[in-house]
């Protein structure tokens, strides 16, 4: 059974007694960063010379720094770049101005887990791993509620690890969900699965074949966009709120039969061999390896794999059809290639 911590097994004021140097401003790094702040934290946020988030996080009352400054005068540094500038950015600006004894918290076990940073065995090793986009983890704070989060460690310098991590949740809200504990293994190669094989990759690649069969066979664009795509969401949010029962209980009793005798028929067993080879390339390195050894030479199959999936017919569709919702337009589909 899984250990679940909540608020009232967390110090706060452990946190509240160290400086905090948030390392990146994008979806998570502002959300850590205003939520800390919030409850009481000193917090610096580290950011490189040029970066669009400069102005962002100064708006918001944010001491900002460069990441070199930050990280010097932080007792505790949470890295919130994107995971395959991670182990420059540490080699180049966290590693030599990093405090003797500082921690140093990561929401993604990547990087420690395939060995690409190792920090010296001063420092207390921390993951703070929120289950949910960044945007929510800072809406829900400011609701008064939390995402529910990870939390681990990997080196225990401090003999203090876990419940400095605990009380990082805390502040951040996760302990009002809860926190469960677990370790950089299990994190990274959990949620690497999940991304790849159910919540982006397969969940991408059923909505592109069930478009495709649609449009093949004749049916409208729009209306193939409506049934496979647009009714995700709906979908997804009973199944959020009750579990798949709920979610056949809330449809009809021809979609539920339909459910169970075709599901099975689209998704055959020979999909969980599939599954066991993707996991076994995340346990081995080999999907790692492939993922920074192609951004390390500037993503070519990366950047190829991107244009074609924004290419896709569905995706005009879907821009068409979004514009017609009246709710939709302060928000329409901005420009998703700037990587911010
Ligand atoms: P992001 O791409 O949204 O933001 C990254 C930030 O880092 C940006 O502000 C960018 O300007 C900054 N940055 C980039 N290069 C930098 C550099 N050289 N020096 C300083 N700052 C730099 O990233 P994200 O999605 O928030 O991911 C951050 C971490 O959180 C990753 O480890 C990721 O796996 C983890 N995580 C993300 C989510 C999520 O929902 N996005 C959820 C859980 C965990
Ligand atoms: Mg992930
Ligand atoms: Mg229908
Ligand atoms: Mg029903
Ligand atoms: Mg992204």
């Amino acid at each position: 059974m899984a250990e679940i911590f909540h608020d009232a097994d967390a110090d706060l004021s452990l946190i509240q007694s160290k400086k905090v140097a948030i390392i990146g401003y994008g979806s998570q790094g502002h959300a850590h960063a205003l939520n800390l702040r919030d409850s009481g934290v000193e917090v610096v946020v580290g950011l490189r010379e040029g970066s669009k988030s400069i102005a962002k996080a100064e708006e918001q009352g944010l001491e900002v720094a460069s990441v070199a400054d930050a990280v010097a005068q932080a007792d505790v540094v949470m890295v919130l770049a994107p995971d395959q500038s991670q182990r420059a950015i540490w080699a180049n600006d966290i590693e030599p101005n990093l405090k003797e004894d500082a921690a140093v918290f990561f929401a993604h076990g990547f990087n420690v887990h395939y060995g690409y940073i190792k920090p010296g065995p001063t420092h207390d090793v921390c993951m703070v791993a929120p289950k949910g986009p960044g945007h929510t983890v800072r809406r829900l704070f400011e609701e008064g509620r939390g995402v529910p989060s990870l939390v681990c460690v990997e080196q225990d310098a401090s003999g203090q690890a876990f419940e400095l991590a605990l009380s990082y949740a805390a502040a951040i809200g996760a302990a009002r969900a809860g926190v469960i504990k677990t370790t950089f293994r299990e994190e990274t190669e959990t949620d690497l699965f999940g991304e790849q094989a159910v919540l982006c990759g397969g969940v991408s690649q059923l909505i592109q074949y069930g478009f495709e069969t649609l449009v093949e066979a004749g049916y409208q664009p729009e209306m193939a966009y409506f049934e496979v795509c647009h009714e995700m969401k709906l979908i997804v949010d009973l199944i959020n709120e009750g579990g798949l029962t709920k979610q056949r209980w809330s449809c009809s009793d021809t979609a539920e039969y339909g459910d169970y005798v075709s599901g099975p028929r689209v998704i055959r067993p020979d999909v969980k061999d599939h599954m066991k080879e993707v996991l076994a390339d995340i346990q081995n390195g080999s999907f790692a390896k492939r993922f920074i050894d192609d951004q390390d030479a500037g993503a070519p199959e990366f950047l190829e794999l991107r244009a074609k999936g924004m290419a896709h017919p569905i995706e005009k569709t879907g821009q068409e059809i979004r514009k017609l919702f009246a709710w939709n337009n302060s928000n329409l589909d901005k420009d998703y290639t700037d990587g911010e």
